[in-house]
């Protein structure tokens, strides 16, 4: 791995769904940290786009139009980033219409469970932190942590939000194809985010990469901001034995959290064909 950082950061969030920043304020803390090519992925939304083009024409930064979609396939979770997609693509927008109604009906259920466990209020909570965004679990976490629930937003996820836990709600999203689907139709180019994070054998990686390849994904993200550098270096494996292009992206949420490295991710191994050389 070069040690050089990426001017490049294509993976980020803003108030559009569960980043803390305004899609501007998100902008301009990015051109300040030296990123000149940002990419705003907000989970299941488009709607921090507008707002964030216009900061970047200001500021003279190239904004990728993108987003990050949620995805079943076998019965796991894949996030998919779409990456230089048009905005205005009717499938695509029907696409997270219908997953925003997902969105919903399951922080209704969230709420429900822990309002049973001795938690009320947390769906009225959580849907006050995500103002006009789109509803997340890192709102529920966010309040219930202000609650005084649990110390931190992790320790909530650790106790209530994830498998097994009370406010844990079996979700269905976008089946893999439909989601790379609106991706490339939206004349965009599907990546698979963030690899390592699904603790997946080698053997179940294969098969997932095969399938995601298969219905149209041609890039991995290879350099990802809490990847340690061996996990920079097996998904940069992956992307060598799959043929596919190399993505970089911090996944930033917001200033307080000290591991999102926006402005701060190392380059690409330069035998890894960059997404953005794909364009
Ligand atoms: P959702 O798509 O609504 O299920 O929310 C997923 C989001 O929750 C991810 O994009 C992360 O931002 C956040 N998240 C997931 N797991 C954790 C965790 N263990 N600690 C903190 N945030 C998490
Ligand atoms: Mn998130
Ligand atoms: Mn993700
Ligand atoms: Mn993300």
């Amino acid at each position: 791995m070069q040690t050089t950082t990426s001017t490049h950061d294509l993976h980020t969030h803003s108030t559009a769904s569960d980043g803390t920043l305004s899609p501007a304020g998100l902008v301009e803390r990015a051109h300040a940290l030296g990123v000149s090519v940002l990419a705003l992925t907000d989970h299941d939304s488009l709607g921090g786009l507008e707002a964030a083009a216009a900061s970047a024409c200001t500021l003279g930064v190239d904004l990728v139009p993108g987003i990050e979609l949620s995805v079943t396939w076998e019965k796991r979770l894949l996030h998919v980033v779409g990456l230089k997609i048009d905005p205005t693509h009717g499938p695509l927008i029907e696409g997270i219409a219908r997953l925003a109604g997902i969105r919903e009906a399951r922080a209704e259920k969230m709420g429900a469970h822990l309002d049973k466990r001795g938690i009320p209020g947390a769906y009225a909570g959580a849907r006050a932190l995500a103002g006009g965004g789109m509803l997340t679990r890192t709102h529920f976490a966010r309040y219930l942590a202000g609650q005084g629930h649990a110390p931190d937003v992790g320790a909530v996820f650790k106790h209530y939000l994830v498998r097994g836990k009370p406010g844990y709600v079996k979700t269905d999203w976008a089946a893999l194809d439909e989601a790379v689907g609106w991706i490339r139709g939206a004349g965009g180019t599907a990546v698979l985010a963030h690899p390592l994070r699904y603790r997946m054998t080698r053997a179940w990686m294969d098969r997932t990469l095969a399938a995601f390849i298969e219905a149209g994904g041609t890039s991995i993200e290879v350099v990802y901001g809490s990847n340690t550098p061996q996990d920079n270096h097996a998904a940069a494996t992956y992307a060598r034995r799959f043929g596919l292009s190399g993505s970089v992206g911090s996944d930033f949420h917001s200033p307080d959290v000290p591991w999102t490295a926006l402005g701060r991710l190392p380059a690409l191994p330069g035998d890894i064909t960059p997404v953005w050389q794909t364009w």
